[in-house]
């Protein structure tokens, strides 16, 4: 494939009831390469008859996969790793092509993948529930069951790395899953599903493709459980679906994450990690730094590092290997974010690098950062999931600490500072999942937080994601007549 240059054009197709092919019957939706806008996919719009069709075939095989031993199970989702392992350049090459992320970078996310995958078949089989102590003879116990059938609605922005998490904790722990991927990376979940489907009992995994309207068909099907990673204005409509049939919703939605920058910090350094926060993915992460609270003390010479830092990124296709700032996903997220940047202005902010949309193909956005942001206007408020960095200065780190607070979103958080009793008091107060102190990303392995307010709710990551997926059942066993067995 020589550097991953050569392009390929993905025709996707739906796995319903176990059969590849099925359905698509509401039309075709097309995916367009972000950096130069060439076509590069198209998937079947599934229609809300086949998505109950497929919700129905797949209740069908649900007992017989969920009463397999959690041994077997594992077994299988370690050679769905291998498949996935197998696939993993074309993975990251059509997740490059689709959505615009450096190759590396997609690379990357297909290797958290795989490991995530590997995670849940080591963790699963050595779960169990608790034994009980009652009436001496009697036998008490609690033991986690599969849910039954799951929707799993994911996003386009790391599309491997989220899918495998969601789809490896349900299917090992004995649910049949109908994923439904973002339209705007289709060929990606068919290449993932393909992998997958290839270690599991037919129609145990399925998938479904098409927009909103899939997507919101799937919801509110009759399914035990919806998980949705995604923005929050779709989690609360899935919330809203799923009140109605009383499925259990999982949501890991949109954030506005904030970075403390101390007065006792470098102000070189600190710009560092806040470009690598707002501008990593282009800053189309869940978790990217969304906005910026400097100390008045350092706020000047802050602002020009990461002004410089800024305008030294590469900019180029994703395809590139010298690139560190690739494409929007798409013009329509690009019109978006510059009209956040735009009202930011109209609202007295001053614009000190980027800023301006770009002339040329593809969806392209600069890296940007703003100065003389106010905390309450809406470029600071909302999430952008672009490349924007947006800086307001404050007289304290308390008057930092209570801005970061103040948010509709509560997803994480960091704080760059030498003082271990802000560090302290930061994770403390803080309503957010997670604090990070002195780097933007990072932590350990199988870390979870619940994500606080519109970011969402339940487990998305790690062992506890296991639990999210199974239902409790206290048992209670005497002998008839009341005497022992
Ligand atoms: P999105 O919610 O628009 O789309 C995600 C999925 O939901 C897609 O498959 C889409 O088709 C589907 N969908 C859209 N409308 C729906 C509806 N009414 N009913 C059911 N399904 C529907 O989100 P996106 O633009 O793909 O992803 C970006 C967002 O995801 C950002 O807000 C980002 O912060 C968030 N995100 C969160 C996490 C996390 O762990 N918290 C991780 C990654 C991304």
């Amino acid at each position: 494939m020589g550097r991953g240059i050569q392009r390929a054009m993905y025709t996707v197709v739906q796995l319903i009831g176990g059969v590849w092919g099925a359905g698509g019957e509401a039309g075709e939706l097309v995916v367009h390469d972000p950096a130069d806008g060439s076509r590069v996919s198209s998937a079947p719009i599934a229609t809300a008859d086949e998505v109950v069709k497929a919700v129905a075939a797949a209740r069908g095989v649900a007992a017989e996969w969920a009463a397999t031993a959690p041994a077997e199970r594992a077994a299988a989702l370690h050679r769905a790793a291998d498949a996935v392992a197998e696939a993993a350049d074309d993975l990251a090459r059509a997740s490059t092509a689709e959505m615009g992320k450096p190759l590396a970078d997609a690379r990357g996310g297909v290797e958290a993948g795989i490991a995530t995958l590997r995670q849940y078949a080591e963790l699963a089989p050595a779960r169990g529930g608790r034994t009980l102590h009652g009436a001496p003879a009697a036998i008490d116990f609690m033991t986690p069951q599969p849910r039954g059938v799951i929707a799993a609605i994911t996003p386009w922005n790391d599309p491997v790395a989220v899918s495998c998490g969601l789809l490896g904790a349900a299917l090992v722990t004995g649910n049949v899953v109908l994923h439904k991927p973002s339209e705007r990376t289709p060929a990606t979940g068919w290449l993932l599903a393909r992998a997958i489907d290839t270690a599991l009992p037919a129609g145990v995994l399925s998938l479904l493709t098409g927009g909103p309207g899939t997507g919101a068909a799937l919801a509110a099907a009759e399914v035990d459980m919806v998980a949705h990673v995604g923005s929050t204005a779709t989690g609360r409509a899935i919330a809203v679906a799923a009140a109605g049939t009383g499925a259990k919703v999982l949501l890991e939605n949109g954030g506005s994450d904030p970075l403390i920058v101390d007065a006792d910090v470098d102000p070189v350094w600190a710009a560092g990690q806040a470009a690598l926060g707002a501008f990593a993915n282009a800053g189309q992460i869940c978790v990217a730094v969304e906005r910026i609270y400097a100390h008045r003390d350092i706020a000047e010479d802050f602002v020009d590092a990461l002004v410089e830092r800024a305008a030294a990124l590469r900019v180029g296709p994703g395809r590139d290997p010298d690139t560190q700032l690739g494409p929007l996903v798409d013009r329509r997220h690009r019109d978006q974010v510059h009209g956040q940047v735009t009202a930011a202005v109209a609202d007295g902010a001053r614009i000190r690098t980027g800023g301006v949309l770009p002339d040329g193909p593809g969806a392209f956005y600069p890296a940007t950062v703003l100065d003389r942001c106010r905390h309450d206007i809406a470029l600071i408020r909302e999430e952008t999931f672009g490349p924007v960095a947006p800086v307001v200065v404050v007289d304290s780190f308390s008057e930092a600490l209570r801005c970061a607070a103040d948010s509709p979103y509560g997803l994480a958080a960091t704080v760059l500072t030498g003082s271990m009793s802000h560090a302290q008091r930061a994770w403390r107060e803080l309503p957010v999942g997670t604090v990070k102190v002195n780097a933007v990303f990072g932590g350990a392995p199988a870390g979870a937080a619940h994500p606080r307010r519109a970011s969402g709710q339940g487990f998305g990551y790690g062992p506890e994601l296991l639990d999210e997926f199974t239902a409790t059942k206290a048992v209670h066993i005497e002998a008839p007549g009341g005497g022992h067995w």
